[in-house]
C-alpha cells in the first residue's frame, strides 16, 4: 500500500509499505478514508522529537471503513464508518478504569524512552515515534487500529466525513482541556493558538457556558476563522498587548481559565523569545514555553492554566514563582478522547460543532510532502492539510 513517510528532518515521501495485519484479537484493519495533519506532527517533521527512524509512517487524526475485523472485536463489523481516537488504551487498566485513556498503561509497548523523559510512560499515539509506541501512523491506504472496542466510534449517518474527520484529535483534545481545567459557566477563557485545537477548545469552551472566549494568535485567517465559524472573540498578538487586552477585558482581574494551545514551537517577539529559540537550537532545552508563561502571567489569581500544546521535556525560565504565589492550578494532558469523542460525535450530529473550515486544503495522498510544505509554512491560508488516500 501506499503511505507518507518520515524520511529525515523537514523531508517527507510517500512510499510503497506492507499492508498492516491484525496482530490481535481485539484489532480491526481500516481503510483510511480522510487523515488531516496536526500542528504537533510537526514536531516530528522539525526533529524536536528525537524518536523518529526513516521510513515510520506519519498521521494520528483519521477516519476510516472497517475492512476486517479481529475475533475478539464486539462493537464494529467490515463496513462500519469510524472515527479513532489518536491516543491508544487498552480500557482495562487502572488509569483507563479511572477515564484517564491517555495515560493507559498498555497503549505503549515500548514504554522505556517515555520512562525515563517523565517518570512514568502514558498510552501509545498512532504514528507519533518510537516513544510512544512505535505505531504506523495514518497518512496510509490502511491502518491497524489495536483496542478497537475502546478507541473506534461509529459515525453517525448524518455526519460528513469531513466534521467527523476532526473528532479523532482536535476536538477532543479542546474537549480535554476545557472539561480537566473545569471551566464553569459564566467563565471567562483565553486560549493561544487558533490552529485546530485552540479553536476546538474555544468551542468546547462555549458550549460549557463561558461567557467570554478569547483566542489569541498572530495568523489573520486563523483569527478570522475563529470569530467566523467558532464566534469566539479574538487577539492579535502582534497587533495588540495581549497581558493589558486581557486585563481590561475582565475588569482588571484576569481570565479565570489560560489554555495553551501552541506547544513547544511557540513563536513571539522580543528578548525572551530569542533566548528560548537560541537555547532550543542548542538542546539547552527541549522546548519553547513562550505562550505559557504568558499564560501563567495573564491568568487570574486562583485560576488555572492548561497546557494541551505538545512539550518535550524541559525549559528554561518558567515562572514558577507566579504559580506559587498566584494560587495558579496547573495541569496539562494529552487528550482523553474515548471519555469525549462520544459526546462530540452528538454535538455534530446536532449541527452545534463546525469543523470542517478547518480543512482548508483537501488532496490526495500522493500530494503529501506538499501538502505538510503549505501546512508548515502556513501557505494559502493553509489551517489544515488533509489527505484522501483513495484520490
Ligand atoms: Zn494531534
Ligand atoms: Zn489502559
Amino acid at each position: 500500500m501506499k503511505a507518507l513517510c518520515w524520511t529525515g528532518v523537514n523531508e517527507t515521501s510517500v512510499e510503497e509499505v506492507p499492508d498492516p495485519k491484525i496482530l490481535n484479537s481485539h484489532d480491526v484493519i481500516l481503510r483510511v478514508i480522510l487523515t488531516t495533519t496536526c500542528g504537533s506532527d510537526l514536531h516530528l517533521l522539525g526533529g524536536y522529537i528525537p524518536f523518529m527512524r526513516s521510513g515510520d509512517v506519519l498521521g494520528h487524526e483519521f477516519l476510516g471503513e472497517v475492512v476486517e475485523v479481529g475475533t475478539g472485536v464486539q462493537k464494529h463489523k467490515v463496513g462500519d464508518r469510524v472515527v479513532v481516537c489518536s491516543f491508544i488504551s487498552c480500557g482495562k487498566c487502572w488509569y483507563c478504569q479511572n477515564k484517564l485513556f491517555s495515560l493507559c498503561d498498555n497503549g505503549n509497548p515500548n514504554p522505556a524512552i517515555t520512562e525515563a523523559l517523565w517518570g512514568f510512560a502514558p498510552g501509545g499515539c498512532f504514528g507519533y515515534s518510537h516513544a510512544l509506541g512505535g505505531y504506523a501512523g495514518s497518512h496510509a491506504d490502511y491502518i491497524r487500529v489495536p483496542y478497537a472496542d475502546q478507541g473506534a466510534f461509529s459515525v453517525p449517518d448524518g455526519v460528513p466525513d469531513l466534521t467527523a474527520l476532526f473528532a479523532s484529535d482536535a476536538a477532543p483534545t479542546g474537549w480535554t482541556g476545557v472539561d480537566q481545567a473545569e471551566v464553569q459557566a459564566g467563565d471567562v477563557v483565553a486560549v493561544w493558538g487558533a490552529g485546530g485545537v485552540g479553536q476546538m477548545a474555544a468551542a468546547a469552551a462555549q458550549l460549557r457556558g463561558a461567557e467570554r472566549v478569547i483566542v489569541i494568535d498572530r495568523i489573520a485567517n486563523r483569527l478570522q476563522q475563529v470569530e467566523q465559524h467558532i464566534g469566539a472573540e479574538t487577539l492579535n498578538y502582534e497587533q495588540v498587548d495581549v497581558a493589558a487586552e486581557l486585563r481590561e477585558a475582565t475588569g482588571g482581574r484576569g481570565p479565570d481559565v489560560c489554555i495553551e494551545a501552541v506547544g513547544m514551537e511557540a513563536h513571539s517577539s522580543g528578548p525572551a523569545y530569542l533566548y528560548d529559540q537560541a537555547k532550543q537550537q542548542l538542546r539547552l532545552q527541549t522546548d519553547r514555553p513562550t505562550a505559557v508563561r504568558e499564560a501563567i502571567h495573564a491568568c487570574r489569581k486562583g485560576g488555572t492554566v492548561f497546557t494541551l500544546g505538545v512539550f518535550a521535556a524541559v525549559v528554561d525560565k518558567f515562572p514558577l514563582g507566579a504559580v506559587m504565589n498566584k494560587a495558579l492550578t496547573l495541569r496539562g494532558a494529552q487528550q482523553h478522547g474515548h471519555r469525549y469523542i462520544p459526546q462530540i460525535l452528538e454535538h455534530m450530529a446536532r449541527g452545534e460543532l463546525t469543523t470542517e473550515h478547518l480543512a482548508t486544503h483537501v488532496m490526495p495522498l500522493d500530494q503529501g510532502p506538499r501538502g505538510y510544505d503549505m501546512f508548515k509554512n502556513k501557505e494559502d491560508g493553509c489551517v489544515r492539510a488533509v489527505f484522501q488516500p483513495a484520490g
